[in-house]
């Protein structure tokens, strides 16, 4: 067959679409027709672990036998992935017959579809045919990939507003549909939009930067950045993110705002509503996760309140990745079934304080204390007091994920007096429990 192939976009949400075969190839193939919304038949007699999970999940309905013809009943597509040449033959000859175009994983030159190698974009998605040879199509879809990457950096843009990596050939309402289901709902009005004085409004994304290493965000978390006007940063994000910036974004430095910290908070809620309802998309930058004693819900109301869409995009929290990037896992199977994370910005017996320190001190578990360091001496001798023994592993991480990374070791009687004559700093991270030791050899 030497003609070339037509490119299609299948919109198969809601249509049948037939998997034979339930092994390797099946899941690789699976995942992208569940996203694309198809009805999948799965028939095989056996499933791999990972389709057995969707189809336990009721994502798809599995028959457990071998192929036969009435499961191509109401198919729009077929997809073979078996290995067994003369089956395979047999189902494609079938899916001829009723005109169901049919892709075929053991004989690509018998099939009457090819599955391009995609990258996707946000609402861009990037299909390459290779001519039958699906390693040449992987390559050149690497390497659109890597320009894409590029094209969306925002170091390596052009100072001209370049927004083609989220254009919308569907129309302009799409810039404004919700990143995930869950930011539907906190957006009732639909997909935003609504206009103010004529112009359309923007939004906003409060998006977890991760604790330090610049690689730690999420990929959502990366692309929104690229595409933002205007982005509110924290003292803790990663300045490496920053530096990467279009020269003509908007940044403000949101640990620069003068005033207390209630003030300042208002007065960062503010330029957010603010931007967002003159038109601008604003990524809002938090260390870690927004969520993590970082006032993310705080903002999320105030967006809420004044009608701007909002997106979470959750991060990577140093209370589980400062103890990572130290070798300590926050659990382990034989010595930690649980890990409570606590904020000992309030000494313990503070009035305003929320946390039962003696409660805590009568877990055996893992305990994760963020904004601990000054008043340590004071929540240590508590958690003593109250039962915890004194000989309990603990560990400071300063600066974790960052090139700056210290790491202390040290008792729960000790660490206190270890952190003044180390001379660690804030950010750090207070891990208590035996997990500390748990990976030593
Ligand atoms: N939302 C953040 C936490 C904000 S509170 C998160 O999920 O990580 C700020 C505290 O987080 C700091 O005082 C410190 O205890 C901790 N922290 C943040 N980044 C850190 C890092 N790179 N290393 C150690 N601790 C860090």
């Amino acid at each position: 067959m030497t003609s070339n192939p037509y490119p299609l976009g299948l919109r198969l949400h809601g249509r049948r679409v037939v998997v034979v075969g339930g092994g390797a190839v099946a899941t690789r193939r699976v995942p992208a027709l569940l996203d694309a919304g198809a009805d999948v038949l799965l028939v095989a007699p056996e499933l791999t672990p990972a389709l057995r999970a969707r189809a336990d999940a009721g994502r798809l309905h599995w028959v457990p036998r071998r192929f036969a013809p009435e499961d191509l009943d109401g198919a729009w597509l077929v997809q073979v992935a078996i290995d067994d040449p003369i089956a395979a033959a047999s189902v494609s000859a079938l899916a001829a017959e009723r005109r169901i175009f049919c892709v075929r994983a053991d004989d690509r030159s018998a099939a009457t579809a090819w599955t391009p190698a995609v990258t996707r974009h946000g609402p861009v998605t990037v299909a390459v045919l290779g001519g039958g040879d699906p390693r040449r199509a992987m390559t050149v879809r690497d390497a659109i990939r890597e320009l894409l990457a590029v094209r969306l950096s925002p170091a390596a843009a052009t100072p001209t507003p370049d927004r083609s990596a989220t254009s919308t050939p569907d129309g302009p309402g799409a810039v404004l549909t919700p990143d995930w289901p869950g930011a539907a709902a906190l957006n009732p009005d639909g997909v935003g939009a609504a206009a103010t004085g004529g112009g359309r409004i923007g939004r906003v994304a409060l998006v977890g930067s991760g604790p330090g290493d610049p690689e730690l965000i999420t990929v959502r978390g990366w692309r929104l950045l690229t595409e933002a006007d205007v982005v509110v940063a924290d003292r803790l994000v990663p300045g490496l993110l920053l530096d990467e910036l279009r020269p003509d974004v908007e940044l403000v430095d949101a640990s620069k705002i003068p005033y207390g910290p209630s003030r300042a908070q208002e007065e960062i809620n503010q330029i957010l509503v603010d931007r967002a309802l003159a038109g601008a998309f604003v990524v809002r930058l938090k260390g870690g996760d927004p969520y993590v004693f970082g006032r993310g819900g705080e903002e999320l109301l105030a967006c809420a309140a004044a009608g701007v869409p909002v997106t979470v995009v959750p991060g990577v929290t140093s209370s589980i990745a400062a103890p990572a990037a130290a070798g300590i896992p926050v659990t382990h199977r034989g010595v930690a079934h649980e890990f409570t994370v606590v904020s000992g910005h309030l000494a313990p017996d503070a009035p305003a304080s929320l946390v039962r320190w003696d409660a805590l001190a009568g877990l055996r578990g893992t305990l994760v204390i963020l904004m601990g360091l000054k008043n340590l001496a004071a929540i240590s001798r508590t958690l003593i007091a109250h039962g915890r023994p004194p000989q309990t592993p603990a560990a400071v991480v300063q600066e974790a994920t960052t090139g700056a990374q210290r790491v202390l070791r040290s008792t729960l009687d000790a660490v206190a007096a270890d952190v003044l004559a180390a001379d660690l700093r804030p950010p750090a991270v207070v891990v208590v429990g035996d997990v500390v030791h748990a990976l030593d050899g």
